[in-house]
């Protein structure tokens, strides 16, 4: 038996694996950083074997409510991920499981890989509509590519959409697949005339490095991307920089930021209530944007999410509050769950990247419902 996760987004470190009842894990904190909480390997070897896998220090992890009845998923061939029995006790994230093959995966939620966002945009890019502009490099050296779809016209809103600050957020990648594929389709009206009206600056993957890391929060610095729009800066936040300095040159009438909660078994979303100048018709917006996302799937909802902050609380470093403030604009954060919804479950699969993309398919709607009065 043999424990990998010498690969694109891998994280853990093997203590022991001779035996298959008593294979012991640890989680890899984020480069540079404290944090730590998404894990991806691979098991060889254990083809009808019943393993334990035990990740004995999860007492430590970023958000031990995220483990508060979670399952793990898996997967023999990356494609397909499915649940299996997990248990959180003393500290100890357990997976029981007996595979199939002698090669399976284990990840915190079904990841998404650098190549596949590669391979993404480079479809993506064949669309008339579509122009790729790279805003620079990460401190990996990786490009940091945005999609711009649309043509940029006198009149038109600048509607903003982005995705894994948080690189062991993967639903948010998946999420943003289903949106730029909709988003593209010539045969559906509601985006059609979407863009009619609007165009997109769509950056897929806002952390590369981190992502490529197998982080759960930070980038190669070890900065937390969603805590440095306030003062970035090229040494430690060059990706929230570049984006940040070309929203100052275009503007931003509508931003959504992608992401993934650990712990709230639910699909909601978090506003900029507590911005010094919030008001009543960025509330009205925000509003309506939610309530025509639930209306087109029900596995979105408004009732359960973060508290809402008070006036003048929010913290300002965080995306969306920098932009609604600065722009004066709707800006919201989409959450999605790590582990299922409450409401909609699936125990198989549970929060899938199937039903990711769906709701981001269903973002076009949601983002129609405002376009013209943004
Ligand atoms: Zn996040």
């Amino acid at each position: 038996m043999h424990i990998n996760s010498s690969f694109d987004g891998g994280n853990i470190r093997c203590l022991k694996c001779e035996h298959p009842s008593d294979i012991e894990l640890e989680i890899n904190k984020d480069h540079n950083s404290d944090f730590y909480q998404w894990f991806y390997f691979r098991l060889t070897g254990a083809e009808g074997l019943d393993c334990t896998l035990k990740i004995s220090n999860a007492a430590n992890a970023s958000y031990t409510s995220g483990w508060e009845g979670y399952h793990a998923v898996a997967s023999y061939d990356k494609e397909y991920w499915f649940r299996v029995p997990t248990t959180y006790k003393d500290g100890v994230l357990q997976i029981d499981h007996i595979p199939e093959y002698q090669s399976v995966y284990y990840a915190y939620f079904a990841p998404y890989s650098t190549e596949r966002c590669a391979d993404f945009i480079g479809w993506a890019i064949n669309d008339d509509k579509v122009q790729l502009n790279t805003l620079g490099q990460t401190l990996d050296g990786q490009d940091l590519d945005q999609l711009i779809i649309g043509t940029p016209e006198e009149g038109k809103k600048k509607i903003w959409v982005q995705a894994r600050q948080h690189p062991g957020e993967t639903m948010a990648s998946w999420w943003m697949e289903g949106f730029v594929l909709r988003l593209l389709d010539d045969n559906d009206p509601v985006s059609r005339a979407l863009l009619e009206q609007a165009v997109f600056y769509i950056v897929p993957n806002m952390n590369p490095d981190g992502s490529r890391r197998g982080h759960l929060r930070t980038n190669a610095a070890g900065a937390n991307l969603n805590r440095e729009w306030l003062e970035p800066s090229m040494k430690s936040s060059p990706e929230v920089y570049l984006v940040r300095e070309q929203m100052h040159q275009i503007g931003v009438d509508f931003c959504l930021d992608v992401h993934g909660d650990e712990a709230l078994p639910y699909n909601f979303i978090a506003g900029a209530e507590g911005i010094p100048d919030w008001n009543d018709n960025l509330a009205q917006l925000q509003q309506r944007f939610a309530e025509a996302l639930m209306q087109v799937n029900p596995d979105f909802q408004m009732e359960k999410g973060y508290s809402i902050d008070k006036p003048g609380e929010a913290n300002m470093t965080v995306c969306t509050n920098y932009i609604a403030q600065t722009f004066n604009c709707p800006a919201v954060t989409l959450e999605m769950p790590f582990k299922d919804t409450v409401e909609t479950p699936q125990p198989i699969q549970g929060w899938s990247p199937e039903r990711s993309t769906k709701l981001g398919a269903s973002g076009i709607d949601a983002l129609y419902a405002v376009a013209s009065d943004l």
